[in-house]
């Protein structure tokens, strides 16, 4: 199918570790994958992203190093983030000899461009993962829908933006006073601001990519009709190349992983407006 990518594999599923798959975004595979990676010696850190408590509507990245860290990072930020400030940290850490990077499909394309020129990336980046994505937001979308509900951005300590649940799911905000707020996503005020243009870089109105199309796996969320109501997450796994698949497969085979085969039929039914829509960009820029 045009549009995602070239595709080595697709499976559906969710990480075995059922701590892991509730507390994530959807299935829990990119965490449950690190965590195994992680403690099987394949890696010795992860650049991935964690809520900036300096400005809770942004993300910003770090080298986990700990099950406890890469537990820490599980979950979307739905803002714009960055992965250069983990890269550096790994760059730097003499111990760390293999790293795994989590990023956007933009963040992971330019981590390919510069790959190129950098010899320790080549040496230390053994597999990325790209989180598939329809678009993202600038801060002040998180900040305008706070204020619709009332809440003051000054007196927010953490936004969770995939706070609880997976099939609706809701987000979390908690306050400096100890104080939690808990919002269902459909039909919020953050939900009317994200499906809006308003909020959104002119990078992702004009972005092409949905599937991380650079990244050696790629996950989304396994919206198929069969899952509608359920609580517990479910992903979809693409790789686009065979070290992802090898990546993947290792991780099935140690249980890590709990995941079966799957068809481009049933990732396009996740999420077919988003890869009609980037297909749509993509042919435009082909002209
Ligand atoms: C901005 C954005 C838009 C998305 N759009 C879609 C969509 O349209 N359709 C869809 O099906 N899925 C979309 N996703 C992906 C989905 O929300 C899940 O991230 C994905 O299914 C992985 O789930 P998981 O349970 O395996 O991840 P988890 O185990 O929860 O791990 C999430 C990983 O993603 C990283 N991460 C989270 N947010 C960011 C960020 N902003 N920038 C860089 N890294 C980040 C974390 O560091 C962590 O390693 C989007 C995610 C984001 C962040
Ligand atoms: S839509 Fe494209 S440019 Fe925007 S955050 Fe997602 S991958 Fe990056």
């Amino acid at each position: 199918m045009d549009g995602i990518g070239i595709v080595d594999s697709i499976w559906e599923g969710y990480a075995t570790d059922q701590t892991v798959r509730l507390n994530a975004a959807s299935g829990g595979i990119i965490t449950g994958s690190l965590i195994a990676l992680l403690e099987s010696s394949h890696i010795d850190g992860a650049v991935v992203n964690v809520a900036d408590l300096t400005f809770p509507p942004r993300g910003k990245s770090i080298l986990a190093k700990t099950r406890e860290e890469i537990m820490q990072s599980a979950k979307s930020i739905y803002c714009q983030t960055e992965i250069n400030r983990g890269l550096s940290i790994a760059k730097s850490d003499s111990t760390v000899k293999s790293i795994a990077v989590v990023g956007l499909p933009c963040q992971i394309t330019r981590l390919k461009g510069i790959m190129k020129h950098h010899e320790w990336m080549q040496e230390k980046i053994v597999v990325t993962f790209g989180v598939m994505c329809g678009h993202n937001m600038y801060p002040s979308a998180t900040i305008k829908a706070l204020a619709v509900s009332g809440i003051n951005i000054e007196d927010v300590a953490k936004v969770s933006y995939r706070g609880r649940g997976w099939y609706p799911f809701y987000y979390i905000v908690e306050m400096k006073d100890g104080s939690t707020k808990e919002f269902l996503w459909p039909g919020s005020p953050l939900q009317a601001i994200w499906n809006s243009l308003d909020y959104q870089s002119s990078d992702c109105q004009t972005c092409p990519d949905f599937t991380a199309e650079d990244a050696d796996i790629a996950c989304c969320d396994a919206w198929l009709e069969k899952h509608r109501g359920t609580q517990e997450g479910y992903s979809m796994v693409l790789t686009h190349t065979e070290t992802g698949t090898a990546v993947i497969e290792h991780l099935i085979k140690i249980d890590a992983l709990t995941l079966k085969p799957s068809s481009v039929e049933d990732l396009y039914s996740t999420n077919y407006m988003q890869i009609d829509r980037k297909l749509k960009i993509k042919k435009e820029q082909r002209k």
